[in-house]
């Protein structure tokens, strides 16, 4: 399911103009990456630690259905109750049976992207609920109508401005607020009323415990506790690979997902849930229910995209991509952006849709270096890309120009000569500048930078010169 119109091409050249996203965008950047270099350089075994991440993800993945087996069996011994969905229909349907068995009228959510996978917020909507989302970032962006550009920084595309023009004109009879601390007390105590009169909660799942039938929440706002807490019934939505065996191997996640994700230690809250409120308890939920959702997933378990079923979403990868940080999330047309998005939003919803995405990565492998499971996004884009041209996508013109250059590659003579006449040809074009600001045939490139000029000599002629003259 496409969140977005137009193409990428075109959504990415929109986002070039755009001044507030770019304003938005430069803020954000070098936060994330300054803090995270800096939180990772102070835990000295953070190497062993993304080894020994991604080798429980390895392991449980090689079995995975045993390890849901075992959650589930958990989670039912603790008196909650765990449903399978095939897909997004089916996930929301669950989800829906569940809010009309509660008799709801009132949803508070804490963030899962989960959720925004499968479309929820607008099936709910339709069904005539109430729906609130309580992060802050998510709650910028519910209030714009507007889809996540960040997966754990959903209203990153925004400036201070634009939010305290979304505030004003939503929160009538409060007074303008300019600050960011304003805006944020202002957020929580519109908020704080809506927790108290919650009939559901609906969390994500950054991990699910198989050893103790419990859900992992971290958030930085308390939002996905209150939630969780403070309403009737609580669903948890995730995705089935979130499962890990024990609560030892979730001290390992915890322990590179906040430095991944925000630079930080850890975050404000890690909440571990387990089962509905029990006797004697002060508080939590009557009832609590875990939507698992396949969605594409074990399809994905079985083939050359598996290593991808480790990712954690600290959107690490898409803070240090160079082509998310100029054009944002949005461009990506889906609820997952930069390099796993890359990945995702085509094995989720068409390699025919969405074939621009792999093609947009220019293989620097920034994103895998700082991939706190170590997924190797650089090769899976690389397959991606192979699997779209074996299945024929690659677009005609792009077709004719490899075969033809292809043909030229195989006739030695015919390709020195070409080269050396389209090296004079660049060089007489760059002049005295070094560098060609205008190339037709090359628009694409040439309109946001210049081309600099050609060496004089080609590659084989310093070669031979180096090795002299063999
Ligand atoms: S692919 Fe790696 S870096 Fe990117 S969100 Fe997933 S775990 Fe984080």
């Amino acid at each position: 399911m496409s969140t977005a119109s137009g193409n990428f091409e075109s959504r990415a050249a929109l986002a070039l103009k755009d001044a507030s996203l770019q304003k938005a965008l430069g803020n954000f950047k070098p936060l994330f990456v300054a803090k995270r270099a800096s939180a990772v350089a102070e835990l000295a075994d953070f190497e062993a630690l993304r080894d020994r991440a991604a080798q429980i993800k390895n392991a449980v993945l090689g079995e995975l259905d045993v390890w849901l087996e075992r959650y589930a069996a958990a989670v039912g011994a603790a008196g909650g109750k765990v449903h399978f969905a095939t897909d997004a229909a089916e996930a929301r349907e669950i989800i829906l049976g569940i809010c009309r068995d509660a008799n709801a009228k009132t949803i508070c959510k804490g963030k899962s992207m989960v959720s925004e996978e499968i479309a929820l917020n607008p099936a709910l909507e339709a069904a005539g609920y109430k729906v609130v989302e309580t992060d802050l970032g998510e709650y910028i962006i519910q209030l714009a109508q507007e889809p996540p550009s960040h997966i754990i920084a959903p209203a990153i595309h925004k400036t201070r401005e634009q939010v305290a023009d979304l505030f004003e004109a939503h929160h009538p009879g409060r007074p303008r607020e300019e600050s960011v601390a304003g805006l944020v007390n202002e957020a929580r105590h519109v908020l704080r009323e809506k927790f108290f009169r919650a009939d559901v909660g609906i969390t994500g799942g950054n991990f699910l415990i198989a050893e103790t039938g419990s859900s992992v929440i971290v958030t930085n706002e308390g939002n996905g506790d209150l939630s969780q807490t403070l309403a009737r019934v609580h669903i948890v939505t995730s995705g089935i690979e979130r499962v890990l065996p024990t609560l030892d191997d979730l001290s390992v996640f915890l322990r590179i997902l906040a430095r991944s994700a925000t630079g930080q230690d850890t975050e404000c809250y890690t909440t571990i849930s387990t089962g509905p409120r029990r006797t004697g308890d002060p508080d939590g939920p009557q009832e609590y229910h875990v939507v698992l959702v396949d969605n594409g997933r074990s399809k994905m378990l079985g083939g050359k995209f598996r290593d991808m079923l480790r990712c954690i979403r600290c959107g690490a990868c898409m803070n240090h991509c160079p082509v998310y940080s100029a054009i944002g999330g949005h461009a990506y047309g889906w609820v997952y952006p930069g390099p796993m998005g890359a990945i995702l939003t085509p094995l989720f919803n068409g390699m025919a849709e969405h074939y621009d995405l792999p093609n947009a990565c220019t293989l620097n492998g920034r994103c895998q270096s700082v991939c706190p499971v170590k997924i190797p996004l650089t090769e899976l884009i690389r397959t991606l890309r192979s699997e779209q041209v074996k299945a024929g996508l690659m677009p005609a013109r792009q077709r004719t120009l490899l075969a033809a250059w292809g043909w030229v590659a195989r006739q030695p003579g015919l390709y020195h000569a070409l080269e050396r006449f389209g090296i004079r040809l660049l060089r007489a074009r760059a002049g005295h500048a070094g560098h060609i600001s205008a190339l037709p045939g090359a628009h694409a490139w040439t309109q946001s930078r210049d081309l600099p000029a050609p060496s004089g000599e080609t590659f084989l002629e310093q070669w031979r010169k180096q090795r002299g003259g063999s």
